[in-house]
């Protein structure tokens, strides 16, 4: 099936942050191949297309003259099991969450901890996501590409994509080279639950549950993210807007004598990771705006489109943030968003 350019699409409603963006050129993607026949028919020339699925981790500007492709390619099936496994198959299109929840409903869990995150399974990936301490990275047996340069498909296996925290590939040199069209899934037969996350075990214990069923600690995230974020369809935003930072054992000690309740969690190398939520509220910005965007008053780690916000005040507020917590910690923030 030959693929069908749309000109000057707004995309207003295809970003969650609500940011105005005109796209110059638009297509919808259906299937891998339609990939493969715009890659070798010279479509992109040396420019990257925008790769787009939920609009749920994007700041877009005001323009795009790249190609925007949507990636709407469906589907999801159990493709086998061994002793241990069963390996599951989606559709870079389908919704996360739906599917998530469609895994357990079909007696495979492994995924309950990412319920209820925004956005299309091909771009979760992409920043590995993560959620009350699991990382989609972990379930992943490989991916399915199609290499927009040259048309070939390509799969990945966990090592290829070079996962790290809320990074991967596909946020450096396979950023708008690769478009991912499917993703397999490792879902582990012998489950046990991932309830170390205080929130988890309490919002547990508060609904009676002492041995909780994959669908329960599906539940019980789906409450808390529900009580604790701002909903997208209300009020625009693009979740966590900053990465948590990673910083040395001594600048931590450091830190720990001036704040003593700096909270912190030690990583596998020895590193401390810092609340970027902590530090933006102790610098004073919890529930505070800047023209039309604020940092939310329920959670300061998330930023928050007021009405009728731009790039530009988005980028105005980072960039306040960030020198606020430079000022105040001596640490540097990163956007986790990303920004064509
Ligand atoms: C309310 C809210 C809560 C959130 N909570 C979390 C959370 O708990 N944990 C977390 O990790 N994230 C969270 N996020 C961020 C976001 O939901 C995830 O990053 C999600 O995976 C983005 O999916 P998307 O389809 O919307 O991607 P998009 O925003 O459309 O794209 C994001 C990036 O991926 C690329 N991309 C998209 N699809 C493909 C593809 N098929 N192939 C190659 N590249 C692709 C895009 O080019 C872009 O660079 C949250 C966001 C919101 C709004």
């Amino acid at each position: 099936m030959s693929v069908t350019f749309q000109q000057d699409v707004p995309l207003d409603r295809y970003n969650t942050f609500g940011l105005p963006c005109v796209a110059r050129r638009y297509a919808e993607i259906i299937t891998p191949a339609q990939l493969s026949e715009l890659a070798r028919a010279g479509e992109f020339g040396s420019r990257s297309p925008l790769i787009l699925g939920g609009g749920s981790n994007l700041l877009l500007p005001a323009e795009l003259d790249d190609i925007v492709l949507k990636i709407s390619i469906r589907g999801r099936e159990l493709i086998g099991s061994d002793d241990d496994h069963h390996f599951v198959r989606a559709g870079a299109g389908e919704n996360w969450h739906d599917f998530v929840r469609w895994t357990l409903d079909m007696g495979w869990p492994g995924l309950e901890n990412l319920s209820l995150i925004p956005g299309t399974v091909g771009a979760a990936p992409v920043q590995n996501i993560g959620a009350y301490g699991l990382e989609m990275c972990e379930r992943m047996l490989m991916l399915e590409t199609v290499d927009l340069r040259s048309g070939a498909r390509v799969t990945m296996d966990f090592d290829a994509c070079r996962f790290g925290y809320r990074d991967s590939l596909f946020k450096h040199e396979g950023a708008g080279r690769f478009a991912i069209t499917a993703v397999t899934f490792r879902l582990p037969k012998r489950w046990t639950p991932l309830t170390r996350y205080l929130d988890v075990a309490k919002e547990l214990a508060a609904r009676g549950i002492i041995d909780p069923t994959p669908l329960d600690v599906s539940d019980a995230i789906i409450a808390i993210r529900l009580r604790k974020l701002p909903d997208p369809e209300k009020i625009g935003n693009a979740g966590s807007f900053f990465k948590n930072p990673v910083v040395s054992a001594s600048l931590h000690d450091a830190l720990l004598a001036r704040f003593p309740a700096i909270p912190a969690h030690r990583q596998f190398d020895g590193s401390m990771k810092l609340a970027a939520g902590w530090l933006i509220e102790q610098a004073g910005w919890k529930g505070r705006d800047l023209g039309p965007v604020g940092m939310f008053e329920g959670q300061a780690l998330v930023m928050v489109n007021r009405g009728g916000a731009t790039r530009l005040d988005v980028q105005k507020l980072a960039e306040t943030v960030q020198a606020d917590v430079l000022d105040k910690f001596g640490v540097r923030l990163e956007i986790e968003p990303v920004q064509p």
